[in-house]
């Protein structure tokens, strides 16, 4: 079996075809396995994140990293970093952590407080259209939680905008969450208490990350093929069924039972799928958007930066209408970040709200998150460490839309039977929801 990209997603299918005894080739393009996750250590101890900074270790993470034995370089983001910053006012507060927090602290208003006791009687709806996210949350929490909770959320994970995507497909645990309870907090009560009765901790998912990175994970999948079933540097643009199988436009030529696609949709858009003339194309799924986003890596003295970092990151509401998407504190969240006596940020720019700057030179982006920083973190001088990556198609948007893309990929799969198509174009964007779409595909192919 073939599976068509190395990133996350491909290399999780990878470890399933594997682990049911299947030969399997993984084709990318790239020197490298991994994708967007790049980890890097450079000299003086600042070990740099490109692309994603943290994974949500499910239960089904866990045990993926106990078969692969990393538990000897897993690090658990620090008590330090359990703080998460939102700016209210130009001040960055903390948001409450439970209940009783959100009850005492001042951050939102009785009015909201009030909202939010009343949310617990929301009744089930028979909802049968999909609606802005914005729309959907507002009408459960009203409109400050939306400024201050769910839009800076949402900024953070998809550098969206949640007046853009859908609610089903953005969050389709949410819409589940309402169909079945109506209320939100009534149906988060009630899986808390499942995961109780299973015996899980109580509480989401540790965040976790490992001693050089994140890159681990997917280096420790790619280690564990054997040996010449990982094919770098192979660009795959046509893919042919026949009679006796699938063939790739790759030399040497090669026949496969079945083809895995684990790319993001710029690169699927850009296939044939079928004999040449009568190809199957997905070129519509480059109108999925994907809002540009620079990540850039900043090291400071440790005297240079007067805000304590202590906790997670900072992330910017809409609202506050401010250049920068957010700021994670990297050397408080794990440890072996920053030498010594430094500290570590990442500051995200660009997204939906202000794709431009995403790309622009690095000289004007510096004077702009300079600025930033200064006036939220006390940032009084230059960083000693820079390294940007810029992500022209970051993360893709499930918009209002959405269906016309997943129509699409499962018009190709049915005309095209031994093809299955997987990732964050279709499954969900976090790595958990990678490793578990890499999982489908495999079962998929298997069955
Ligand atoms: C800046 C950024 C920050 C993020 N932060 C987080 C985070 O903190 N936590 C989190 O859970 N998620 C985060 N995400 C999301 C998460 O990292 C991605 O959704 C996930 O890594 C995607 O993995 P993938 O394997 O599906 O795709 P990719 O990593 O994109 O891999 C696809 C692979 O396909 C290859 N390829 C492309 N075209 C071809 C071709 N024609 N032939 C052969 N190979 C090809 C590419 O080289 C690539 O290796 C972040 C994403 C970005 C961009």
């Amino acid at each position: 079996m073939a599976v068509v990209g190395a990133g996350l997603t491909g290399l999780s299918a990878a470890w399933h075809l594997r682990r049911a005894g299947r030969d399997v080739a993984v084709f990318d393009v790239a020197e490298s396995p991994g994708g967007v996750i790049q980890s890097e250590r450079h000299a003086g101890g600042w070990l740099v994140e490109s692309g994603p900074n943290s994974l949500q270790e499910t239960p089904a993470v866990a045990a993926l990293l106990r078969e692969l034995g990393l538990e000897s370089v897993r690090q658990e983001a620090s008590s330090a970093a359990k703080n998460r910053y939102v700016l209210r006012d130009g001040r960055l507060c903390p948001l409450p952590l439970s209940p009783p927090d959100f009850f005492r602290s001042g951050v939102f208003s009785v009015r909201t407080k009030l909202r939010v006791v009343r949310e617990l009687f929301h009744r089930r709806l028979p909802r049968l259209n999909d609606l802005p996210l914005a729309d959907f949350f507002r009408e459960h929490f009203g409109q400050e939680l939306l400024d201050y909770a769910l839009d800076p959320f949402v900024s953070g994970i998809y550098a969206g905008d949640a007046a853009k995507l859908s609610a089903r497909h953005s969050f389709p645990s949410l819409w589940k969450a309402e169909h079945e309870h109506g209320s939100l907090i009534r149906a988060q009560i009630a899986s808390a208490k499942a995961r109780r009765s299973r015996g899980e901790p109580p509480g989401p998912p540790p965040i976790v990350s490992f001693a050089e990175g994140l890159a681990t994970l997917p280096r420790a999948l790619a280690g564990a093929l054997p040996a010449g079933s990982l094919r770098l540097g192979h660009s795959v643009r046509h893919i042919t069924p026949s009679r006796a199988g699938w063939i790739l436009d790759v030399s040497p030529a090669e026949r496969f039972s079945h083809v895995l696609l684990a790319l993001p949709a710029p690169a699927l858009a850009r296939l044939a799928v079928g004999a040449p003339g009568a190809a199957t194309s997905l070129a519509s799924l480059d109108h999925l958007e994907h809002p540009s986003v620079a990540s850039l890596f900043l090291g400071f003295r440790r005297t240079d930066v007067a805000h304590p970092l202590d906790g997670f990151g900072a992330l910017m509401p809409s609202v506050e209408k401010r250049s920068i998407l957010g700021v994670l504190f990297n050397s408080t969240l794990f440890p072996g970040r920053a030498p010594e006596n430094h500290v570590a940020l990442t500051v995200m720019v660009g997204g939906a709200r202000h794709g431009d700057l995403a790309r622009h030179p690095l000289e004007y982006q510096m004077h702009v998150v300079q600025r930033e920083l200064g006036a939220l973190l006390g940032v009084k001088a230059d960083p000693v460490f820079v390294r940007r990556t810029v992500w022209p198609r970051a993360i893709p948007q499930y918009q209002l839309n959405h269906d016309s893309h997943l129509e699409v990929i499962s018009a190709a799969e049915t005309r095209h039977p031994g093809l299955h198509v997987g990732g964050p174009v279709r499954d969900g964007i976090g790595l958990p929801a990678c490793l578990a779409a890499g999982e489908r595909l495999a079962r998929a192919a298997l069955a």
